[in-house]
């Protein structure tokens, strides 16, 4: 969503005239896009942001911003201790760019809006992409879900979505620019609702343009999907077999805590359903250990739903107490050395299911789009299944944005190599 919302910056430091530089050095203007989920993300912006105090010295015109959940968050701490900061401007408040830049032959001292807005979804701007394979594309901003440990609903606001007609044109306008894999956004990206449709309406009619070779959309939340959602994964070949499905935690009076509304035997049951629909489908998650209250018996009632579902992949959180929300206020948080003990047995565990799911696609022959270089080797490409994982393989003669079958050969780590084959792909999966 950052990525995304820095485009959408982006073309309006445009319009106002500037360019993208790469160097720090010669900047005009630094905008720090920030994120507030986890207390490590806030450390790092103000690391960055004390390096950027140097160039100011350097350069007192220098314009600093701190845009996105950050400045949300935490305007009169950064007012208070980082005073270089020129502009704090929350996630419903980037149109005002081209006014301060304007304004700045005025001399503008600070400038700070972090109003929410029921509305703004920036529906009317075209983000400048960086030439790639995949475009982001906002669907829907903001969430109503609440869940007692997540600052996004504070940040971030209520939930609006855009009109299915201007997503589209967006669509079509990207495939017209040659990109070929899209995915759709959205804090809780299948909530999304329009008086023209809900989120499988928009996915079907997505999956319709032409030229459109890969469909994703992140994240989803168990609580949304539905029967219709995965009738149209199903029927769309170029919509990835692949459903990000957060569990958060395997206990159900955590699940509770968390205000999740959905149990772990609810949530095993949808991971059926949707295996039932695609039964190629990969299935990974996020989830959060150490939330407060968690005791050793509950995390290893996240360990077993873990191994019970084998996800393909799974993002994995010691819980960060986020002040304002509901689940800082709990009188019992666990200490930090239990939280990263807990973390660590989870990743092992994650990590040997990786592994295993990996190894069943041995000797299979699966369809991968070509992203980009290897990173370890310029004469080896890397693309990604359907399910997201990463392949690796000698180049012939593909090109970045083609969809070429692969047959695998090996697995480490949680990446797949393997070699071109010229016959049909045999699995769309993975
Ligand atoms: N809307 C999505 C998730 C968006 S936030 C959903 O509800 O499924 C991305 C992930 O960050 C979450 O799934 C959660 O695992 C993690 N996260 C959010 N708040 C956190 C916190 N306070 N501490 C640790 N992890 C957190
Ligand atoms: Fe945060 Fe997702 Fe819960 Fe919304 S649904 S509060 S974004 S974790």
């Amino acid at each position: 969503m950052n990525v995304y919302d820095s485009e959408l910056v982006s073309t309006m430091m445009h319009e106002s005239g500037y360019k993208k530089t790469d160097d720090l050095n010669t900047a005009d203007a630094i905008f720090l896009n920030t994120c507030s989920i986890r207390e490590k993300a806030e450390e790092t912006v103000y690391n960055r942001l004390d390096n950027f105090q140097h160039l100011k010295r350097k350069n007192p015109s220098l314009l600093i911003g701190v845009l996105g959940c950050m400045a949300q968050n935490l305007k009169d701490e950064l007012l208070e201790h980082k005073p270089y900061v020129d502009i704090i401007l929350g996630p419903d408040s980037y149109r005002n760019i081209p006014k301060i830049i304007n304004d700045r032959s005025n001399k503008i001292d600070h400038f700070v809006d972090t109003k929410l807005s029921k509305f703004e979804i920036y529906d009317d701007l075209v983000p400048s992409r960086n030439k790639s394979v995949n475009s982001w594309v906002s669907i829907m901003r903001g969430c109503d879900k609440f869940c007692t440990f997540c600052i996004v609903p504070f940040t971030r606001g209520r939930e609006r979505s855009r009109p299915i007609k201007s997503i589209i044109n967006e669509v079509k306008d990207g495939v017209n620019n040659g990109f070929v894999e899209f995915t759709l956004l959205g804090q809780n990206v299948n909530s999304y609702n329009t008086p023209d449709g809900k989120f499988p309406v928009l996915l079907d009619k997505v999956a319709q343009i032409d030229g459109l070779k890969r469909l994703r959309f992140m994240s989803p939340h168990p609580q949304d999907v539905d029967d219709h959602m995965l009738e149209v994964m199903a029927k769309h070949h170029n919509i990835c077999n692949q459903v990000h499905l957060p569990l958060q935690a395997g206990s159900d009076r955590i699940l509770k805590r968390m205000n999740r509304t959905y149990t772990s035997s609810e949530f095993l049951a949808l991971v059926d359903k949707i295996k039932n629909y695609m039964p190629d489908c990969s299935i990974t998650t996020d989830i959060i250990v150490g939330f407060p209250g968690e005791t050793e018996e509950e995390f290893c009632e996240t360990l077993s739903i873990a191994k019970k579902v084998r996800f393909n992949f799974a993002y994995m959180f010691k819980y960060s107490s986020r002040p304002g929300t509901k689940a800082s206020q709990y009188d019992d948080q666990i200490r930090e050395d239990v939280k990263q003990k807990r973390l660590e047995r989870l990743i092992d565990l994650q990590l040997k299911n990786t592994l295993l799911q990996n190894r069943s696609y041995i000797y299979k022959t699966i369809r991968v789009l070509v992203e980009k270089e290897s990173k370890k080797s310029n004469s080896q490409w890397s693309g990604r299944t359907q399910g997201g994982i990463w392949v690796v393989f000698d180049k012939n003669n593909e090109k970045i944005g083609e969809l070429v079958d692969i047959k695998i050969e090996d697995a480490r780590g949680v990446t797949l190599f393997g070699s071109r084959v010229q016959r049909e792909y045999k699995y769309e999966v993975a």
